[in-house]
């Protein structure tokens, strides 16, 4: 009799100690704001669905699966139906828990809170953070990219969106659904692929100081990564800049061009009025100078004109450009003809076009210091051209690096360990 009493306390004991062990959190729910201002919503559902106050639980109505409820705000009111109600906040749900609400003719999981404000109504989708992510990973990467790259961004947004938990808490939600926090297109977006990357790493985080991080990522860096205080101002101890392997990607290497009065025309519009476009300062790629960061970022260009010299910082420069990064440098040339008439014979008064493939000539640059200044004296029709690496802020992982990554055989986790330095992958659900 002894030994079944003895397993059956080590079976209460062996469950005992699972439960224990579980000391992580619950899957958190996120509210995602998907419109602010509206005094419009139709909302519907795929299954039945309720309409309630979430404080009081009192419910507005049930209704059959496809019909169409317009919620109004009149006269700081909400009316649901045209029936005035007085909550200040209502709740759209499916019965069915894998039911999907939809509103404005976009499907989404979990529940919708459409809330009065004194500007209109802010319509929040609330849901699990999983579901989240199945949105959120396909709208920030290709599903067609390797599935160790997607399981690398599903990670990386899922340490994102719990580090930016309460960013919108001033407007009633956590994150917002654009790229200021990340994209996020609701049910309709979702596939298989990217969802399996989301399963597979169910509830896993990168975690610093153990704190989910702030896991930037971007497309392509151009070659190397920069550190987070050349970018943003902030020291941030695991965005340092590393080496890339996104030479694939089609923004890895770029070119534009403009004329100086092209560029003028495009400071003034900015309220930087030079005159006329006399110089340009700054250093070369790899100069080692202190107009660049490490990762070769642009910290700073100065513009001389006839009228006025302005100095700019390096992200300024690239939304006034409308530059794929601030990784660029710039060189002064004057094109040379594509074409040259020649005598097809002498003195015989007739000319012949041929074509010259002369490249354009770079005009030198002056060095004082440790400055280099490109000269424009517009008297030989100079075009300016700005060569650059990589797109967008070029922080954290990029994503076409972590698709080479990929490729060539590394799993997420050496990805992720690749772009964000010190941290560790750990569970936190
Ligand atoms: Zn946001």
């Amino acid at each position: 009799m002894g030994w079944k009493k003895h397993l059956i306390m080590g079976l209460i004991l062996v469950l005992l100690m699972g439960i224990q062990s579980r000391t992580f959190a619950a899957q958190p729910n996120i509210r995602v704001g998907l419109w602010t201002q509206q005094t419009n919503v139709t909302v519907s559902a795929n299954e039945v669905f309720e309409i309630r106050d979430p404080g009081t639980n009192d419910r507005f109505g049930k209704f059959t699966t496809g019909t169409r409820v317009l919620i109004t705000q009149k006269n700081n009111r909400l009316y649901v139906n045209d029936l005035p109600v007085k909550s200040i906040v209502l709740s759209v749900q499916a019965i069915d828990e894998n039911g999907r609400v939809e509103v404005n003719n976009k499907a989404y999981r979990g529940k919708i809170l459409i809330k009065k404000m004194d500007n209109g109504m802010t319509v929040i989708n609330d849901l699990p953070l999983e579901q989240y992510l199945y949105s959120v990973v396909p709208e920030e990467m290709p599903s067609s990219w390797p599935i160790e790259a997607l399981k690398a961004q599903a990670v990386a947004a899922r340490s994102y969106a719990i580090y930016s938990m309460n960013r919108h808490e001033a407007e009633g939600y956590d994150v917002c659904a654009l790229t200021h926090c990340q994209v996020y297109g609701g049910s309709n977006v979702e596939n298989e692929i990217a969802a399996k990357a989301v399963d597979a790493t169910r509830g896993q985080v990168l975690l610093y100081d153990h704190k989910p991080i702030f896991a930037a990522f971007h497309a392509s860096s151009g070659g190397s990564t920069e550190n987070s205080e050349d970018v943003w101002g902030t020291f941030i101890p695991y965005l340092r800049s590393v080496t890339d392997y996104d030479q694939n990607s089609p923004d890895y290497h770029w070119m534009v061009q403009f004329t100086p009065a092209d560029l003028s025309q495009l400071l003034s519009q900015y309220g930087y009025n030079i005159g006329t476009l006399q110089s340009i300062t700054l250093s070369d790629f790899n100069s080692g100078q202190s107009d660049r960061s490490v990762g070769g970022a642009v910290k700073e260009v100065v513009f001389s004109g006839s009228q006025n010299t302005v100095e700019l910082t390096g992200s300024k420069v690239r939304s006034i450009l409308g530059l794929k990064s601030t990784k660029f440098a710039i060189g002064v040339f004057v094109p040379l003809p594509k074409k040259i008439d020649v005598a097809i014979a002498r003195n015989s008064g007739y000319n012949k076009s041929i074509d010259v493939n002369l490249p354009d000539y770079q005009v030198p640059k002056m060095m004082t210091g440790s400055k280099n200044i490109h000269l424009i004296t517009d008297s030989n029709e100079e075009i300016i051209k700005v060569e650059g690496y990589g797109s967008g802020h070029r922080v954290g992982m990029s994503q076409w690096g972590a698709k080479a990554l990929a490729e060539q055989g590394y799993d997420y986790q050496s990805i992720l360990y690749t772009y964000y330095t010190e941290v560790s992958i750990e569970n936190w659900y």
